[in-house]
């Protein structure tokens, strides 16, 4: 824990979406230390924004557990994209790359099909992409921001929830990414404070109507970490990323290696068969109530 990289870092910025691979450190996904055990053998999943940062180190941690893989981006993180192909089929797992923007209605349910035409089944859904911009004030987020916002983290959520219900059977798991935001509010960040609020409680009720279908539903809340998001976003100034992470209880953010194997545990039946509509904070340090 003590060998991850803590700030301050080199002061950086980059154009939204950003690529991992300008990022300085170059961000942890290989998780080394971690043992496979088949845990998750046979299985499909579907990872958005599974080029970079979390969903990256998900989409590889999954594929050492067993399972095959698809991936949705945006077109100008190809390269990001193809990295992660590249080290899943290392492993002698396949990766189906799907590029496409969230924020079309129609694009999710293409996800979807595209995976089960690929595959043949699905098993995993990980709905972890996500736009933020941080702002001086909640009178700052215009009707359009709003929707960008909204439209990106919860409306694409809820559309391919609809879209892979028909597929899901049971022992199939939904793990959705939420934030330290969603939990106590983030003064810069309230529209995108709002959109993980309601991935939490969308994620409460979804998993009350799906537990007796067998499908469990569940959340990880990550607190800071060091990918590509916020040294893209337009709002944070390049000495801040350089500080990134230093006011966590533990001085520094997390690595994205950090964060993937509580992903394994949701998904895997063998780990977390008796969890369904939690929260889990992985917040290095940060304590919540209850
Ligand atoms: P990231 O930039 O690596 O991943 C976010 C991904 O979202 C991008 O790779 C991109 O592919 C995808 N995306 C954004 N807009 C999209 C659109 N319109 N269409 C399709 N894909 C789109 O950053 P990350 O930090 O790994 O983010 C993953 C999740 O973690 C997000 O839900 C984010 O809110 C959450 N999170 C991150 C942090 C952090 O500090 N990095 C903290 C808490 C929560
Ligand atoms: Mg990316």
């Amino acid at each position: 824990m003590k060998s991850e990289p803590k700030p301050p870092f080199r002061e950086q910025h980059q154009q939204r979406p950003g690529l991992e691979r300008n990022l300085d450190p170059q961000p942890r996904w290989r998780a080394s230390r971690y043992r496979s055990a088949g845990k998750l053998e046979g299985k499909v999943a579907l990872i958005t924004g599974g080029d970079s940062g979390i969903g990256r180190a998900v989409a590889f941690l999954f594929a050492r557990e067993g399972a095959d893989v698809a991936i949705n981006y945006l077109p100008e993180e190809q390269p990001d994209a193809d990295e992660i192909r590249r080290a899943i089929e290392a492993l002698g797992r396949r990766c189906l790359l799907l590029a496409g923007d969230l924020q079309r209605p129609s694009v999710p349910a293409q996800l979807i099909e595209r995976t089960i035409s690929e595959f043949g089944r699905l098993d995993i859904l990980v709905p972890n992409a996500a736009y933020q911009t941080r702002k001086d004030s909640a009178a700052e987020v215009t009707d359009a921001e709003l929707d960008r916002t909204f439209r990106t983290n919860v409306y694409s959520y809820y559309r391919l929830v609809r879209a892979a219900l028909p597929h899901l059977k049971p022992g199939a798991a939904i793990i959705a990414t939420s934030s330290v935001t969603g939990i106590f509010g983030s003064k810069q960040l309230p529209d995108y404070s709002g959109t993980k609020g309601a991935i939490n409680a969308f994620s409460k009720a979804l998993s009350m109507e799906l537990s007796e279908r067998g499908i469990r539903v569940n959340v990880v809340a990550p607190g800071p970490v060091w990918t590509p998001l916020n040294p893209a976003d337009a709002g944070l100034p390049p000495d801040k990323v350089a500080r990134f992470g230093e006011q966590s209880p533990l001085g520094r953010p997390a690595q994205p290696e950090e964060l993937a194997p509580a992903y394994v545990f949701l998904a895997s039946d063998a780990d977390s068969s008796y969890i369904t509509g939690i929260v889990l904070p992985v917040m290095g340090g940060d304590t919540t109530g209850g």
